[in-house]
């Protein structure tokens, strides 16, 4: 079993380090908060007084960290000086694309071993080690890393070099922040027009309208059961991290000179639900701001 090193055991940091101390690593937890670290000392881990003494000696290291700028200081400024060459460094941050390339590429020449490998479920499949990792990083590193987050999730795709692991999160995620919009207009036109959304459900769920959007997070309540319209859209995917992961989307397809007018007009409406008080909702909530 491996020596973790773990930076940032907020909601979802705090539930994956427990999985990795579950599996049988020895998980040194650092973290700003000291209710955070708390927390993951009850799961099994062990304090670390600083990210430094974290990653001294350790074979892995994980960052899950809020944004960009977070990351790029913690790698710099302590991590890329504190870990051995025989370490693999994984951020499963959400961040931009060109700063996780920037980070992956100046670990590269530091010859040390780096992947970025965000996620795509919330803190409930962050706690039940359910998550889907997106990889970027070189063949070796991702081979390397693989055991780590085989350990904290349901699925380990490897999608290219440095920064490909977030280019597929944000693409993805714009998709869902589209087709989450599209599928809560849909339904309350149906409402408008006096069509049951069970019968439309029924309907579009077997036609073309369907999509995950529809058929596993309905954004009303009674057709999924499971889905947060069902409990007041309290849970799940908060719409402020949609919105991050949208900006974060404009960000790249800007940089990388794509189109994108769809993405666009979901920024725009997650701007508007966030300015409206849903940030703190889950983004299928959007649907009240749809309804008027
Ligand atoms: P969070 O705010 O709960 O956790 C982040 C933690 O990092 C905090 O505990 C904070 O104290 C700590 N931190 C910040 N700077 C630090 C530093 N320099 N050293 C040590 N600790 C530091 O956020 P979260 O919800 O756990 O999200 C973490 C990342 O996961 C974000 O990039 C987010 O976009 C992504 N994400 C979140 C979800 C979700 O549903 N919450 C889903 C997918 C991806």
């Amino acid at each position: 079993m491996s020596i973790v090193a773990f930076i940032g055991v907020g909601n979802m940091g705090g539930g994956m380090a427990a999985n990795l101390a579950k599996a049988g690593h020895e998980v040194r937890a650092f973290d700003l908060s000291e209710d955070a670290v708390a927390r993951a000392v009850s799961h099994g881990c062990t304090a670390a007084t600083s990210a430094r003494a974290a990653a001294h000696g350790a074979d892995a290291i994980v960052t899950m960290l809020p944004a960009g700028s977070h990351v790029a200081a913690a790698y710099h400024d302590t991590l890329f000086a504190a870990a051995g060459l025989h370490a693999i460094l994984i951020d499963c941050s959400t961040i931009d694309v060109a700063t996780a390339r920037s980070v992956g590429e100046a670990a590269a020449q530091k010859g040390l071993a780096m992947v970025d490998a965000p996620v795509s479920g919330g803190t409930a499949a962050a706690d039940a080690g359910t998550l889907t990792f997106m990889v970027g990083g070189p063949a070796a590193a991702f081979e390397a890393a693989r055991p780590i987050l085989e350990a904290m999730g349901k699925a380990v795709i490897h999608a290219g070099g440095a920064g490909m692991g977030q280019a597929a999160k944000i693409c993805n995620n714009m998709i869902l922040g589209a087709t989450m919009i599209a599928t809560a207009e849909a339904f309350v036109l149906a409402e408008k027009l006096g069509l049951d959304a069970q019968t439309f459900f029924d309907i579009s769920s077997k036609a073309s309208g369907q999509s995950w959007s529809m058929t596993s997070y309905c954004p009303v309540p009674g057709p999924v059961p499971s889905s947060p319209a069902n409990r007041d859209y309290a849970g799940g995917f908060a719409g402020a991290l949609m919105l991050k992961d949208l900006k974060l989307a404009l960000e790249a397809a800007s940089k990388a000179g794509a189109s994108v007018p769809m993405g666009a007009q979901a920024e725009a409406l997650y701007q508007m639900f966030a300015n409206n008080g849903g940030g703190a909702q889950d983004f299928s909530a959007i649907v009240k701001l749809l309804r008027g």
